[in-house]
């Protein structure tokens, strides 16, 4: 009798501090083009008091600073790692970036 693969998904039981990753699109993140042309999903988070260091330009992220997470929407190792590996970005560094030449 063959059996069929599945992806097999954990049950979640540990939700991120910052926003709940699981609820994924439509729960508060949303899709969109990033880095490399691939598929990010961004997400805004909720205020803590660590610092950041933005990707785009290298800078620090202070607590209290607005500002949003994305991480790749097709992660290699599934949504919730790729969600685990996020990067915190000024929102206005991600807005522009890669964009502003072109
Ligand atoms: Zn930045």
């Amino acid at each position: 009798m063959p059996s069929k693969r599945r992806s097999t998904k954990r049950p979640y039981g540990q939700p991120h501090p910052e926003f709940d990753a699981n609820r994924g699109r439509g729960g508060g993140a949303r899709s969109e083009t990033g880095p490399g042309g691939e598929e990010y999903l961004v997400a805004v988070p909720h205020p803590t008091d660590k610092t950041y260091v933005c990707p785009s330009c290298g800078r620090d992220i202070p607590p209290q600073t607005a500002h949003l997470v994305a991480w790749a929407a097709d992660g290699l190792f599934g949504p919730e790692a790729a969600a685990a590996d996020r990067r915190h970005w000024h929102t206005r560094c991600w807005e522009t970036f890669g964009r502003s030449r072109g």
